[in-house]
């Protein structure tokens, strides 16, 4: 016969979410002596860690500066950044002999594996008291001298609630927009969500130009206003990614104009210096610098093929052109299915950022992704998670 039971709970601290922003929070609170509990609704804890980066988890970034960061509040995540560094969170990892080793720009990875920062968590949270339960459904909530939540597998209440629950990015490793709702139910507003750091889908002039290009990778610098990368990208089936891409995702709307750069290390006049005499063709001075596919399609579109050396200045402008400042309109992205976070979320303004609780309903918490607080790539968003997890953890 199937066991059912039911339990109750009285916890100084229910935090919802045992992902890297819960997690963190729950061990800070735990190591001042207040009684924790995370309920998290998957069967493991922090699936999504386990597959940051590759599976080897940029946990974060020597660089971290709030000029890293997209949120309509920008000096919200100032104070919680400077009282969580990433020697921190280092300091955490070389405890547990975790190694870790940089790669470009400052990100710090796992030399081995995201699932050894999961298990430094769990054995953390032993260390701090703190239990966890999985596999949890949260029928409702709600607040009275404590906070009561109602769940599939009883009730608990806590003198503090922590929001934690993340995004909408990849619903397919449990991302729900239960922390929308409920800081919709305390009063809170949510800015406009939408997923960032995302490939882009091909519009419909572009298709036809590049479609056979897929798996083709190249240096380039993805711009959008005054805001550029110059980083990999790549052609997709479906369109655009690779960093570069995905970084200038999160600041487009659909149908803003990016402008890519496939030169963007090389001086123009430079390429056709040891060739103004030469009966050469441009298109192989271009192979010895792009890939060949990207070469031949880009050189459709080039003045009629002739040695460089009798390209006239207008044509020599368009060449340019071409290479420097290829438009592309981004109607569509691969959705929440593919992002790697969701712009926009609760409103920072309706909370302190000193201790990240909510200034209209006192002992509410929000933290991680579920805040309209995103991240550059690089280590930033995890760097987000720990920092106002943390900060939480030394008040709730
Ligand atoms: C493929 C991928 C790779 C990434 N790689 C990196 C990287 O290398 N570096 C980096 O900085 N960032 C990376 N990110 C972003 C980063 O993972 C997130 O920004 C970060 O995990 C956010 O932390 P969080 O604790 O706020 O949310 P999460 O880590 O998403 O945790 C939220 C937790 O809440 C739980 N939850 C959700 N809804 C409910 C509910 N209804 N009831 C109970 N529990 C619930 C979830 O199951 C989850 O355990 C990546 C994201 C993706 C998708």
């Amino acid at each position: 016969m199937k066991k059912y039971y039911s339990l109750t709970m009285d916890k100084d601290v229910l935090i919802i979410g045992a992902g890297a922003a819960g997690l963190i929070c729950a061990i800070e609170a735990g190591r001042r002596k207040r009684s924790v509990v995370i309920l998290e609704h998957n069967r493991d804890i922090g699936r999504k860690l386990s597959i940051c980066g590759g599976g080897r988890c940029n946990f974060t970034n020597i660089n971290i500066g709030p000029e890293h960061y997209i949120s309509q509040n920008p000096h919200f995540l100032k104070s919680a950044l400077s009282r969580y560094r990433p020697e921190n969170f280092c300091g955490l990892l070389k405890k547990h002999a975790v190694s870790y080793h940089e790669k470009k720009f400052g990100q710090l990875f796992c030399d081995n594996s995201a699932k050894e920062i999961i298990g430094m968590f769990i054995k953390e949270c032993r260390y701090a008291h703190v239990s966890i339960l999985s596999g949890i459904k949260i029928n409702s909530l709600k607040k009275n001298h404590v906070f009561t939540v109602s769940t599939n597998k009883g009730v608990f209440t806590g003198k503090s609630l922590v929001i934690a629950t993340g995004g909408l990015s990849m619903p397919s490793v449990g991302a729900t927009d239960l922390g929308y709702r409920i800081a919709r139910q305390f009063g809170l507003k949510i800015t406009p969500v939408k997923p960032g750091l995302v490939p882009l889908i091909w519009d419909s002039k572009n298709k036809k130009i590049f479609s056979a290009l897929c798996g083709v990778s190249v240096k380039a610098k993805a711009s959008f206003k005054k805001i550029s990368f110059t980083d990999n990208l790549l052609f997709t089936h479906k369109g655009l990614s690779g960093p570069a891409i995905l970084q200038i995702s999160s600041y487009l709307t659909p149908g803003d104009e990016i402008c890519l750069d496939f030169i963007p290390e090389l001086n123009f006049i430079e390429i056709f210096k040891n060739h103004s005499q030469d009966k050469i063709k441009l298109k192989n001075i271009l192979k010895d610098i792009l890939p060949q596919r990207l070469v031949e399609v880009l050189a459709r579109h080039f003045p009629a093929e002739k040695p460089v050396s009798s390209y006239t200045p207008d044509e020599l402008k368009k060449i340019e052109h071409i290479l420097r400042a290829w438009k592309v309109i981004s109607n569509k992205t691969q959705g929440y299915e593919k992002a790697e976070v969701t712009i926009g979320g609760v409103d920072t303004s309706e909370l302190s950022s000193k201790t990240m609780e909510s200034k209209k309903v006192p002992g509410l918490y929000f933290i991680g992704e579920v805040l309209d607080v995103s991240g550059h790539l690089g280590g930033y968003n995890l760097h987000w998670a720990w920092a106002s997890g943390f900060t939480a953890g030394q008040y709730a």
